[in-house]
């Protein structure tokens, strides 16, 4: 039988009341579902700082916040003047990073595929630095730089170490056979550098890039990528190392995390173990903003097929969480005004999407008194929930509130039916 959800799991800030109701910045988190309605991102702000400022302390040769974990003008805002600078990997997201205040010389900007228009953007807002992604990105440099007579952006060129991370095939990204960067073995990344660095080049490099791969727990990935690189990166000579992002955390009560101190410390070893001196860099996102949130629905139809299963349907689903979707991805579930209590009681918790696979949790632990209208919350999906939701069956997204010392605000609003129809131009 499962206990009550493990604190570990909740943010920092999370407490529970004498009533039993979970509370998140010293709010109720009953009467946030209430006040805000569902489905309902909350996030815990000082969970947010506290994560920036671990990340900071850990990288402080350079900690940039990987934006497509979750972002809005909030979490911009917030992340910065926490001291992390920003990694985007789009228009939108560079268009958002630069309206929220955030100045673009502390931007990173990345991507397997920028658009000409995306790197003309960026180069004419002041982008701090550019990851070159392959060599037709450098063509495209060239015709901006040299075409077009736009300033030389500092870059640095991303590499793939030829390391598996022992993740989900999805979210591995430092193999040689990748979309991702230039190949060590195939003598790609050696031939970005030469023509980076000769005559006639669209950009002043300064540095190298690799990420291996997301929810990869520290001890057995990062130190065999940075062996793996340390050869190339010696001969490089470049001022700078930027390693990525990818830091696990623990989405269920079997899973542990790993600080972001232990990561930094790990790396900054590593780096002295092998004899690199450059200036080292990260950019996390999951560790930053997983734990800080927890998603709140409401329970609608629970159907009970005797000697089968129950499901219990929630408002939202495969739209605002597609993570077990499309990873298999796990997560635990609680009722926010029983949050201590026990769960005996096994269900499957779906969403309300014309899929079967819309699945948020298969084997899903709960009171057993929970019933029709409970707000059941999902704890860990404050990344890449928000952020990779869509608008399936013409649903509209979620809203988003932060809460801290006792106060909420309403960050991003919930998309109205007039936002889901807006786009469509048959009038009549
Ligand atoms: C996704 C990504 C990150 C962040 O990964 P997390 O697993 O969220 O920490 C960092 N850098 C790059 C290049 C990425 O693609």
């Amino acid at each position: 039988m499962a206990g009550p959800i493990p604190q570990r799991l909740l943010p920092d800030t999370a407490t529970i009341a004498a009533d039993g109701h979970l509370h998140i910045g010293g709010v109720d988190t009953v009467e946030l579902a209430e006040l805000y309605g569902t489905p309902l991102f909350v996030y815990d702000e000082q969970h947010l700082r506290n994560r920036c400022r671990a990340a900071v302390d850990a990288f402080p040769g350079g900690a940039y916040y990987a934006t497509k974990a979750f972002l809005c003008g909030a979490m911009a805002r917030l992340a910065h003047r926490e001291g992390m600078r920003l990694d985007v990997a789009s228009g939108g997201e560079l268009a958002l990073a630069l309206r929220s205040g955030v100045p673009a010389a502390d931007l990173l900007f990345h991507g397997n595929n920028k658009s000409t228009a995306e790197l003309r953007e960026a180069l004419d807002a002041g982008v701090g630095r550019i990851v070159i992604d392959s060599f037709d990105e450098l063509d495209r440099l060239d015709r901006l730089v040299h075409g077009e007579g736009r300033p030389k952006p500092r870059v640095l060129i991303r590499v793939t170490p030829g390391v598996k991370a022992h993740t989900h095939e999805y979210v591995s990204t430092g193999q040689e056979d990748s979309k991702f960067g230039f190949g060590l073995r195939s003598g790609a990344a050696d031939a970005a550098i030469e023509r980076l660095r000769g005559t006639g080049s669209p950009a002043t490099l300064i540095g190298l890039h690799m990420h291996i791969g997301s929810q990869v727990f520290v001890a057995q990935n990062f130190a065999r990528a940075m062996e793996a690189i340390a050869e190339f990166v010696k001969r490089a000579d470049l001022p700078e190392m930027n390693i990525g992002g990818g830091l696990g955390v623990a989405y269920v009560e079997r899973e542990e995390s790993e600080p972001i101190s232990a990561w930094g410390e790990r790396v900054h070893a590593s780096c002295r173990a092998l004899g690199l001196s450059a200036t080292i860099s990260a950019e996390p996102g999951r560790v930053i903003a997983a734990q800080a949130a927890v998603t709140l629905y409401r329970a609608g139809t629970i159907k009970d097929i005797a000697g089968v299963r129950t499901y219990v349907a929630v408002d939202g689903g495969m739209i605002d969480n597609p993570r077990p979707a499309m990873y298999g991805s796990e997560y635990e579930a609680f009722l926010p005004r029983a949050a201590s209590a026990e769960r005996p009681r096994r269900v499957r918790v779906v969403g309300k999407h014309c899929e079967s696979g819309d699945i948020l949790l298969h084997d899903a632990a709960l009171p057993e008194d929970l019933c029709v209208d409970d707000i059941i919350a999902t704890p860990v999906t404050g990344a890449y929930g928000f952020a990779m939701g869509s608008n399936y069956n013409r649903l509209g997204r979620p809203a988003v509130v932060f809460v801290a010392d006792g106060h909420h605000r309403l960050v991003v609003r919930r998309e109205t039916i007039e936002d889901l129809l807006a786009t469509d131009l048959e009038l009549d």
